[in-house]
């Protein structure tokens, strides 16, 4: 068993702990950064585990980046593209409806593609998540070229 950030070799205590409290194989200092930064920034577990799935598939993600005006979930630098993890779609009010469609607005005004993606498709679905943001990824990048 490997801490998935830094792949140092944890034991069965460690991974229990890191895979209960996480969902992701973790070293004791890895688990205490990551707890960290969910404390801050009041980040969805789907969020760290989305990462950690597409650090592992090679998409170089970053995790509550700062994009000058608001924290990313899950961001994809290279080719600008933001993935927020959605908690409560079912409960959205007209309000939150139209801050959606601005942000939306304002994040392609910068070159930025943002993506929400509803936390039950990170629950059941990690891997068909993964493929599908490696194509929008390479998607970006075609059209990154083209331009
Ligand atoms: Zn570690």
């Amino acid at each position: 068993m490997t801490c998935k950030d830094c792949d140092k070799n944890i034991g069965y205590v460690q991974h229990k702990e890191s895979m209960d409290s996480l969902g992701v194989e973790l070293c004791e200092r890895h688990t205490r950064l990551i707890k960290k930064i969910i404390l801050n920034n009041n980040t969805p577990l789907e969020a760290i585990q989305l990462f950690y799935a597409l650090k592992e598939a090679g998409a170089n993600p970053m995790l509550e980046w700062w994009d000058g005006k608001k924290s990313v979930d899950v961001a994809i630098s290279r080719v600008k593209l933001n993935i927020n993890i959605d908690r409560d779609y079912k409960m959205i009010t007209h309000e939150q409806a139209i801050k959606d469609l601005e942000e939306a607005m304002h994040s392609f005004k910068d070159g930025f593609t943002t993506i929400k993606i509803p936390h039950l498709a990170v629950k059941y679905y990690i891997e068909e998540t993964v493929q599908n943001i490696l194509g929008i990824i390479s998607g970006l990048k075609a059209n990154i070229k083209v331009v």
